[in-house]
């Protein structure tokens, strides 16, 4: 990336948990090819959950519409289409069942997040394996997280070595609209924005007027996108330990 370190630069990502809701896939769709203050926002999909009775067959042809428009990425829930944290072992192996999938049915996400904001060393390393650039950090504790609950703690991008010895790419999620807000009343924009909400928030008059929000960003920083800003960063990212993230 070329500027300065002074720079500041923004991406936004939508967290795609609804996509055969067609109510809230319509809202979306339009949302995404209107690109709101110029932003490409990344879908970060929740793959259809067969076991819980979705239609996969639709997932896919929804998929392919916004893999063609802009970064994709795959968003996990462990338990089921509306419960994001894993409550027993094997979230690695989840995410790794569903990443095997999205590429058996053509797909190439390149972005990764962690229902409720869980990770651990051993999801980490599966995102490695994968190729994926993890989303799922955030600068501060989630405020719904008991202070014994998992998460990464991380304000800006970084290659984290895990425990295996393998490096994963993190750009972390560091504002929702409304932490966006706040920060523009606190004048208090950091270097690095990443603002995330979820499809379902279109649904609602309020949050979707925050969105607004994205055009004030837009012209207080550099307008990015998930694998643009990735690939600009590259080599130029700090290496730290998972020690130095992995919380608590
Ligand atoms: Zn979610």
């Amino acid at each position: 990336m070329s500027g300065t370190s002074a720079e500041r630069y923004a991406v936004v990502s939508c967290h795609v948990e609804r996509p055969l809701d067609d109510e809230v896939w319509a809202r979306f769709s339009a949302l995404q090819q209107r690109r709101p203050g110029g932003f490409a926002i990344a879908a970060l999909l929740r793959p259809a959950d067969t076991n819980a009775g979705e239609d996969e067959g639709l997932w896919v042809e929804r998929a392919r519409e916004v893999a063609d428009r802009g970064p994709f990425g795959h968003h996990v829930h462990w338990i089921a289409p509306d419960k994001a944290r894993p409550t027993v072992a094997g979230a690695a192996e989840r995410v790794r069942l569903e990443g095997s999938r999205l590429r058996g049915l053509g797909f190439a996400p390149t972005l990764f997040c962690g229902g409720g904001w869980y990770t651990d060393a051993e999801v980490a390393d599966v995102c490695a394996d994968l190729g994926y650039v993890d989303c799922t950090p955030r600068p501060r504790r989630p405020h719904y997280l008991a202070p014994s609950e998992r998460w990464a703690s991380l304000a800006s991008p970084a290659r984290i070595r895990l425990p295996s010895g393998r490096l994963l790419t993190s750009v972390p999620t560091t504002h929702s609209l409304e932490e966006l807000g706040r920060t523009f009343l606190r004048r208090s924009l950091p270097g690095f924005v990443h603002v995330y909400f979820h499809d379902h928030d279109l649904l609602s008059r309020r949050r979707s007027a925050l969105l607004g929000l994205l055009g004030f960003l837009a012209r207080r920083t550099k307008v990015m996108d998930l694998d643009s800003l990735t690939e600009a960063l590259a080599g130029g990212m700090p290496e730290i330990g998972w020690d130095e993230v992995a919380r608590p």
